[in-house]
């Protein structure tokens, strides 16, 4: 079995590889691991590989390990979050990815007014797909983040969006390609509080392509740390 090392350097250089196929900067892409479900020691271990930006799906989880790990991480939150949960996460997150509502938008600006501080939002997009549950769908979009960008301490920094899993990453190409569009289309009306320079796309299956068509945060767990087990 290879080692976390070697895991990070292959994904590492398959995202380097397909900047290059593009002509794309890899500096334009950051590598999220996502850590959900994985012990500290093996989180330790891709810190010790450089690796400064970790992705968690639970709030307790998250907030456990943040009191652990050292305080140079930029810690995401890409899970469902539920608005009672914000106050324990606002202030202690780079990015929450998982805004779908205009609900869960308003505890995140009133928490984050509270702490003052400014909260850096992603908008997750349903690509329509039957079984995914959360996220906006495509066409509503726009009108969702002109709302939630009045909000007081807030900004929109760009789209998430959770691809099925396909036996060809290939067919999620289309996918990624009209997020892509869809993310620069919005930032084309200056809204304000929104930059819309993130496009948080691509997970182990799929995050070569993610990359070829434009992500800029990929969230990658499986090739780094190997399969997680829920039932421990
Ligand atoms: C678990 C998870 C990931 C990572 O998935 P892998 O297939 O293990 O890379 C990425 N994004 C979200 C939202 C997740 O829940």
């Amino acid at each position: 079995m290879a080692s976390i090392e070697e895991n990070l350097n292959t994904v590492i250089k398959n995202i380097e590889d397909a900047c290059r196929r593009v002509g794309r900067n890899p500096k334009n892409v950051t590598l999220i691991a996502v850590s959900k479900t994985k012990p500290i020691e093996l989180l330790e271990q891709v810190y010790n590989c450089n690796i400064r930006e970790f992705g968690e799906n639970y709030v307790q989880e998250l907030t456990d390990k943040i009191e652990c790990m050292p305080n140079d991480i930029k810690w995401h939150m890409i899970g469902h979050l539920q608005r009672n949960k914000v106050k324990y996460i606002i202030d202690k997150v780079a990015m929450i990815h998982s805004v779908d509502s205009l609900r869960l938008a308003e505890e995140i600006s009133k928490e984050a007014v509270k702490k003052n501080v400014v909260a850096n939002i992603l908008i997750e997009v349903n690509v329509g797909l039957e079984d995914s549950k959360f996220g906006v769908m495509v066409q509503e979009v726009e009108a969702f983040i002109q709302e939630a960008a009045k909000l007081p301490s807030i900004c929109i920094r760009g789209l998430m969006t959770s691809a099925p899993f396909v036996q060809n990453p290939e067919d999620n190409r289309e996918l990624f390609k009209k997020l892509a569009q869809l993310c620069i289309d919005i930032k084309d009306k200056n809204i304000d509080n929104s930059t819309m320079d993130v496009l948080s796309m691509g997970m182990t299956n799929d995050y070569i392509v993610a990359v070829e068509e434009g992500a800029t945060m990929v969230r990658v767990g499986t090739a780094i740390f190997g399969a997680r087990d829920y039932n421990k």
